[in-house]
């Protein structure tokens, strides 16, 4: 339940969309996260970006942070969207960004485990250990493809990926080698991480299990190591250092809540159902199988599979069961989205807004569903709940580009080509930022606040020479410099 900060996952996300060159959106508010990528650029790596998701893993590893000397708040989680066992990893990016695979999550037991691989994480974080020689941020940033939220699903213009919305790819494994940590390195993150739980009043069992499982892993040829074991090198002693000091630590034997252990398995169903095949999650979650994650699980493989009634009756049980959980609501609301039925949508996503006022994910949802129905009574709305989840996450692409549909629609075409600028300022694109805040200008009252914004944007677009001249001649800025 923390409300996001203006700047909170915002400036590693402007990085990640800077780098990029490229975004589109889809209509189909649960289809698979997919995207598509422009062909001269090396394969971006997918993120993630879901609420309740975020919020579980904060949960699980700010105290982790914290323990760390870190300010929690600070620390950007990313998850990067591939679930195979092969591509599991985790790593820290540019200071303080966490990237953790879906497979990484999927094959951990427990939250303690879990948070045992971010105190290790963290250890090399604190430590400034870097597993790549060129780990330099604008390089290997530029390789990620910042993936919408699971629900404002973003897949690229004619290329959702009917095979089940998957897009890690040879490129993807090809953009993560590197030479890995030495074995000094991993040692010494295994201490801190030690250390951390051990302040955070949990146990490192969880550590030692996760390594334990994965043991054998130490015989192989380094190529044939899962990724995360490629970059971390196993070995036995290793395993055994961390078991022994693991033991000794007051709070060895503390054991996850049963609210975290249930919390852990919503965030593997919903990885799960929404990254694999529906059919392969029906599978993993039974009928039989009557647990809540079982059922949320199977409430998304029948949304994405088509079946809407079926996933309407499951959300609709889930709801019943737990009527003030936000994320049922907003899943009520996806699911009648994607089925093309925005009206029906709007009230499940009105109660996701009540139920969470200040998640921008879900203003945006309802923002542009309002914005799907058509109806020129209710564009007024719309716009009032993009500016609050801008207001709340000020340099999200999609919330830009639904305020700029929006005010399309209204027939306001300044207040459409600054929010067009906007959303081409989040992403990094200069060309257009540039181009739709010269647009906006010469449409938004001279002098008011848009247009300075709309000038400010062109001016740390790269305006070109002309630019500048045109708005030196109108008085609109004292000597700018080119950046
Ligand atoms: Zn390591």
């Amino acid at each position: 339940m923390t409300p996001r900060s203006a700047d909170s996952p915002g400036s590693a996300r402007k990085r990640l969309g800077a780098a990029l060159g490229l975004f589109a959106l889809a209509g189909a508010a649960l289809a698979p996260v997919s995207v598509a990528f422009a062909q001269d650029d090396a394969a971006p790596i997918p993120l993630l970006s879901d609420t309740e998701m975020n919020e579980i893993l904060h949960a699980d590893a700010d105290p982790i942070y914290t323990a760390a000397g870190l300010n929690p708040k600070s620390v950007k989680i990313f998850i990067v969207g591939d679930p195979t066992r092969e591509g599991m990893n985790s790593w820290v990016e540019g200071g303080q960004n966490m990237f953790v695979t879906a497979g990484l999550i999927i094959q951990t037991k427990n939250p303690n485990q879990l948070s045992g691989v971010f105190a290790h994480e963290t250890g090399h974080m604190a430590g400034g250990h870097l597993a790549r020689q060129d780990q330099g941020e604008k390089q290997t940033l530029a390789t990620y493809l910042l993936t919408l939220g699971l629900g404002i699903a973003a897949a690229a213009a004619g290329a959702p990926d009917a095979a089940g919305g998957l897009l890690y790819s040879a490129g993807y494994f090809a953009a993560l080698t590197g030479a890995g940590f030495t074995r000094t390195q991993e040692s010494s993150a295994d201490q801190a991480a030690v250390t951390y739980l051990e302040k955070a009043g949990e146990s490192s069992r969880g550590l030692v299990e996760f390594f334990d499982n994965f043991r054998y892993e130490e015989v192989f040829a380094d190529a044939q190591r899962y990724r995360f074991f490629m970059d971390h090198p196993l070995t036995s002693d290793r395993i055994d250092a961390l078991q022994v000091r693991s033991e000794q630590q007051p709070h060895y034997n503390v054991v996850d809540s049963p609210e975290a252990l249930e919390r852990h398995q919503i965030l593997i169903a919903k990885l799960r159902a929404y990254l694999n095949l529906p059919q392969q999650t029906l599978n993993d979650y039974p009928d039989s199988d009557v647990s809540f994650p079982a059922k949320y699980a199977r409430a998304i493989a029948y949304s994405r599979d088509q079946e809407t009634d079926k996933a309407i009756t499951l959300t609709d049980a889930l709801i019943a069961e737990r009527p003030t959980d936000p994320y049922l609501s907003q899943l009520k609301g996806q699911i009648l989205f994607g089925a093309g039925r925005a009206k029906d949508a709007e009230a499940p996503l009105r109660q996701a807004v009540l139920l969470k006022p200040d998640a921008p994910e879900l203003l945006f949802l309802l923002g542009q569903t309002l914005l799907a129905e058509d109806n020129p009574a209710k564009l007024d709305e719309a716009i009032n709940d993009l500016h609050h989840g801008l207001s709340l996450e000020s340099d999200n692409p999609e919330g830009w580009l639904f305020l700029s549909q929006a005010y399309d629609k209204k027939g306001d075409g300044g207040m459409a080509r600054l929010a067009a600028a906007e959303k081409s300022f989040a992403l990094g694109q200069n060309d257009d930022a540039r181009r739709f805040g010269m647009q906006a200008r010469q449409i938004l009252p001279k002098g008011s606040p848009e247009w300075r914004r709309a000038t400010d944007i062109v001016l740390v677009s790269k305006p070109s020479n002309d630019d500048l001249k045109l708005l030196a001649q109108e008085g609109s800025t004292n000597a700018p410099q080119k950046r």
